[in-house]
């Protein structure tokens, strides 16, 4: 944990703390949380299998001021602690950020708590916004902590390939995790993260944009700016994207699309 705060650390940023669990203490601390009134629909998903396969097994909570991650026993056989430490920098990663208002609303005997701003994601009408910078950043940066500080090029892989993602598109192998001899998962974060790792080959800047961006509304600006560069329109578009793979899938065909031309 040492490890995964001071790379963040080092890069200017603040890391909420964290705890990690097994899988049978959720159900214990989800309840411990709920006798004090607090509820929050990411923490019921956690450990829980979603449709395509993915189970979430991380999360950060703005209004605890924690990162709460789950340990599974099936994914560290196949991947070792590696998915479990880079999934930990993912969630420690959105928890590095300076906007820190609360709002809550009040459902049945629970209070449900919500920041209206995390990082580059917005509460809005429809859902909410900014997911696929929010989560672009985040596993951008679990990749890099993978390859600067874990001595892991290639992810779990032992040469560097990339994998198919449904719509068909390349995804490095940094961003796929072994389930066995023949599958492989992904999170939808990381279609966002190779979106933006794309449009960083042409605008080496947004790097520098996106952690900025975590502190202040200027760094917001400059990330709107860097990308609308590429393409006049595309930082809205982007934003507007919902949290899926078909959303984020839409975003990295437009980044494709706007760096061809
Ligand atoms: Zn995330």
């Amino acid at each position: 944990m040492v490890r995964v705060d001071n790379f963040l650390i080092d890069k200017g940023l603040s890391p909420s703390r964290a705890i990690l669990l097994n899988p049978e203490d959720v159900p214990v601390f989800r309840q411990k949380l709920a006798d004090f009134g607090w509820s929050h629909p990411l923490l019921d998903e956690l450990g829980v299998e979603r449709e395509n396969g993915f189970t979430w097994m991380g999360g950060n909570f703005d209004d605890l001021g924690l990162v709460v991650m789950v340990r599974s026993p099936q994914i560290e056989e196949a991947n070792g602690t590696a998915y479990t430490e880079a999934t930990l920098l993912h969630e420690k990663a959105h928890s590095a950020h300076a906007f820190d208002d609360l709002i809550y609303t009040k459902a049945g005997t629970n209070i449900n708590y919500w920041v209206p701003r995390h990082g580059h994601g917005i509460a809005a009408k429809a859902g909410s916004e900014g997911a696929f910078f929010e989560e672009g950043f985040a596993e951008l940066l679990a990749a890099e902590y993978m390859k600067e500080q874990m001595g892991m090029p290639n992810g779990v892989w032992d040469e560097d390939i990339t994998v198919p993602t449904k719509t068909g598109d390349d995804l490095p192998g940094i961003y796929a995790w072994k389930v066995d001899d023949s599958k492989f998962l992904y999170a939808n974060s990381a279609i966002a993260a190779h979106g933006l790792e794309l449009l960083m080959v042409e605008k080496s800047e947004l790097y520098q944009a996106l952690l900025k961006a975590r502190n202040s509304v200027e760094g917001l600006r400059q990330v709107a700016q860097v990308v609308d560069s590429v393409e006049p329109g595309l930082y809205p578009k982007l934003r507007k994207l919902s949290y899926s793979e078909a959303g984020f899938s839409e975003g990295l065909h437009d980044i494709k699309s706007a760096l061809s031309e």
